[in-house]
């Protein structure tokens, strides 16, 4: 890296930067009377990208809070609710549904990321007035997805967690600027994004401040048509060993198809997935967007009985706290940090 420095800077300034000891640096300077560099090397380790996401940098696993729910510790978390906002008494019949079921946080899009410019849109800021009107109504805290740097302030307002969806994952002015907001982000992975780029995005809002981070597992491209995406579910457990996030999945976008979001939720839990986020609809023959996949009010509840405590118990047994010796990934890790 070089420095160049302004031409006012004094003799002991520039001592003071060559003579940093810190991180493996070494620095000398250069230069005359009008102009100095400072060239410095080393510290190849230090610069490493996903440092901090690793489980390299921190051994525990990171506990996310998003209002009183704590995602990332013992109890699995279900986050639950349409795809988008769509009128006051569909997402209001939909929040009271899914809490009864015992869902723990609220989803519902307002700013919709849709293939087709004709198709709808989102609701905007009416719905985020509609989900912190659902939110003061059953307590469920509430996420959902920001698409543009100007609205981040807005959402923050009305929502509890902020979700990055998979089409934005590296948009890195969107990430920048999530990393200066108080609130905890979901960040999804791209539909072709490997796990090194989902985890570098991550890093992005670490780096930037924000170290209150849920990742999200919602299915990537492959050749195969039957579903809508592929849920890769080692992704998941491969998450866990390299870093300390907390990784949901999110088995609706995954699958594409309703009769396949149970068992694709089971086998999230299965694999150590620290919650889920499925779509909910009271009519999902005439959702506004992804009706096929979405649940209908019983049919979120009868996968939340099958979901109930034996497989819980099983999931979190299977994931007994890593201790840090035991994490034969860090051998591994390096490969993992060498990034071109
Ligand atoms: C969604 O959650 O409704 C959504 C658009 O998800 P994704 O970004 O994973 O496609
Ligand atoms: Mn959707």
């Amino acid at each position: 890296m070089i420095v160049n420095v302004l031409a006012e800077t004094t003799g002991e300034e520039i001592e003071h930067i060559v003579g940093i000891k810190e991180s493996e640096l070494r620095a000398h300077a250069k230069g005359n009377a009008s102009r100095t560099s400072i060239g410095i090397v080393g510290g190849e380790r230090a610069a490493q990208p996903c440092t901090l996401v690793s489980r390299e940098c921190k051994a525990e696993r990171t506990v996310v809070e998003v209002g009183d729910v704590r995602i990332g510790a013992e109890e699995i978390v279900v986050i639950a609710g349409p795809c988008s906002v769509e009128s006051r008494a569909q997402l209001l019949t939909t929040a009271h549904a899914v809490k009864r079921a015992g869902a723990t946080m609220l989803r519902g899009g307002a700013y919709k990321p849709r293939t087709s410019p004709y198709d709808f849109q989102g609701l905007g800021l009416e719905a985020l007035r509609l989900l912190a009107e659902a939110h003061a109504e059953t307590g469920l805290p509430v996420v959902t997805e920001v698409l543009d740097t100007e609205d981040v302030d807005t959402v923050a307002e009305y929502a509890d967690m902020l979700q990055v969806g998979a089409r934005n994952m590296q948009n890195f002015a969107l990430l920048r600027r999530l990393a200066r907001t108080p609130r905890p982000v979901l960040l999804k992975r791209g539909p072709s994004a490997t796990i090194k780029e989902w985890l570098l995005a991550a890093e992005y809002l670490l780096a930037g401040g924000n170290a209150q981070v849920v990742l999200c597992e919602r299915g990537i491209k492959s050749f195969e048509t039957e579903m809508r995406n592929t849920l890769d579910l080692a992704a998941v457990a491969r998450v866990r060993e390299l870093s300390h996030l907390p990784v949901i999945v999110d088995p609706s976008h995954a699958t594409g198809r309703r009769s396949l979001v149970p068992a694709a939720a089971k086998a999230a839990l299965g694999v150590g997935a620290d919650g889920l986020i499925i779509e909910v609809h009271p009519d999902p023959d005439n959702a506004l967007s992804d009706g096929p996949q979405s649940l209908d009010l019983a049919g979120f509840a009868r996968m939340m009985q099958s979901l109930h405590e034996p497989l819980r118990r099983i999931a979190r047994a299977a994931d007994a706290p890593a201790r840090i010796e035991d994490l034969a990934c860090l051998t591994e890790y390096g490969s993992m940090c060498d990034l071109p």
